[in-house]
């Protein structure tokens, strides 16, 4: 059979896996996977392993944990073939406040399954898992290695997940290119191929002064206030930024294409104070940063020793967290109190990207997949973090971003998934794979 047949095979039988694409989603979203204390983490990889099991692909699970196992599942249906790997994360963030809805029920309502998870990201893995299920259903002769695994610890950045994997599984899970399936959708902007994020950067700020009595303040030093003129200084000054992997401009182009809408009306939605989409795209193109915690004093009457502040930095790929440090330690050094200044990390992670992102194999691959089956598609990044960053790190730099649900719904109260996506993007996975590892002649 013809490479196209077997596309056209593939997407016709996962329309005939669409309750089994369900289930498993509900499944999984029933499974609460957000406390360590509980076997949640380990029983979402079991069910997930359970669909696989039942076509004869072999599955390990790999404890990091007591309670988390993650999945290694692999189908070498040639070896010495290229491999393809899906990465997807099984814990969840807790249900919250403010639902409408049982966070646990996983009920289905007009078109869409709601739960903790439905989309960040329970809903990729069912569909990963659905894609590779619909491949080997059909036998399809595929000229390489599928391995599906999933992970723990992702919402506590991975150590007992994927990074756990890279140290100890690195063999198994290897790969010459990865989808992680965590929600890439835009809503009415269509589907994004995410090709690179940004790293977040904490920093501990801390200023000392000297203690006086409140009556006679020069005769101490005010941490406080060393505090407000070095905050001042930063916030005038602007971290230093780089190029980013897709220009504003660049993205702003995409838009125009994949929408079919005018440069104007896209300038139009781009205007006005407070708007989230010009905010976004500041996000993605730009190093941000963010003052979210200041401490100090104690009385009214007390000149403070001590101020503390928190500063969360997301910097862009190429970008080393130092230059954060060092941009605060520039500054204080202008003012003349860089004795007075201590900086600390509190968390340092890089952001990646995958290099010439419209030439990579996977990512154009992904990309023309999904303008067929779903429709209106862009290359994108993300300014959060994802396990796609510890892949690409550890070598695995052809790892993109896509799968069902709409990006800005994760964490919230009522998460939800539409149906209607989750049996695309199904099909676009399972398409991506075929192509990329290709058919036997
Ligand atoms: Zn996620």
């Amino acid at each position: 059979m013809k490479h196209s047949e077997w596309e056209q095979e593939v997407i016709q039988h996962i329309d005939t896996l669409k309750d089994e694409l369900i289930e498993l989603c509900q499944e999984l979203i029933r499974i609460p996977s957000w406390d360590r204390e509980t076997r949640g983490e380990a029983d979402v990889s079991r069910r997930v392993g359970k669909t696989l099991e039942k076509r004869n692909i072999p599955t390990e699970y790999l404890c990091s944990h007591p309670n988390i196992e993650n999945l290694v599942a692999t189908w070498q249906a040639k070896k010495d073939g290229r491999r393809i790997l899906f990465n997807g994360h099984v814990d969840v963030v807790p249900p919250g406040e403010d639902w409408t809805v049982d966070p646990l029920a996983a009920e289905i309502r007009d078109g869409d399954i709601f739960g903790r998870g439905a989309m960040d990201m329970k809903g990729g893995v069912a569909a990963m898992t659905i894609a590779v299920c619909a491949l080997r259903d059909l036998e399809v002769p595929l000229n390489g290695t599928i391995i599906v695994n999933t992970v723990g610890d992702e919402e506590r950045q991975g150590k007992l997940g994927t990074t756990w994997c890279i140290e100890n599984a690195w063999e198994k899970i290897k790969a010459d290119a990865a989808i992680i399936p965590e929600p890439s959708g835009l809503g009415p902007l269509g589907y994004a191929v995410n090709i690179g994020e940004k790293g977040p950067v904490w920093l501990r700020i801390t200023t000392k002064g000297e203690k006086a009595h409140g009556s006679i303040p020069a005769a101490g030093r005010n941490a406080i206030g060393l505090m407000m003129n070095l905050l001042n200084a930063i916030q005038d000054a602007k971290p230093p930024s780089v190029a980013p992997p897709i220009s504003r401009e660049a993205i702003k182009a995409q838009f125009v294409k994949a929408l079919g809408i005018d440069t104007k009306l896209l300038e139009g939605l781009l205007r006005g104070e407070g708007n989230t989409i010009a905010a976004g795209l500041e996000a993605l193109t730009t190093t941000t940063m963010n003052i979210g915690v200041i401490k100090g004093g104690s009385v009214a009457n007390v000149v403070p020793d001590r101020c503390e502040s928190q500063i969360d930095f997301r910097i862009l790929p190429g970008q080393k967290p130092q230059e954060m440090a060092d941009f605060v330690n520039d500054q204080a050094a202008k003012l003349g109190i860089e004795n007075l200044v201590e900086v600390e990390f509190i968390e340092a992670f890089e952001g990646n990207s995958i290099p010439n992102y419209e030439q990579n194999e996977i990512a154009s691959t992904v990309y023309k997949a999904s303008k067929e089956i779903y429709g209106p598609t862009i290359y994108f990044l993300v300014p959060y973090a994802t396990d796609a960053r510890l892949l690409r790190r550890a070598g695995l730099t052809s790892s993109v971003v896509y799968g069902p649900g709409n990006t800005t719904q994760a964490h919230v109260a009522d998460e939800k998934i539409s149906i209607d996506d989750l049996v695309k993007i199904t099909k676009v996975h399972a398409v991506s794979a075929l192509r990329f590892l290709g058919v036997k002649a």
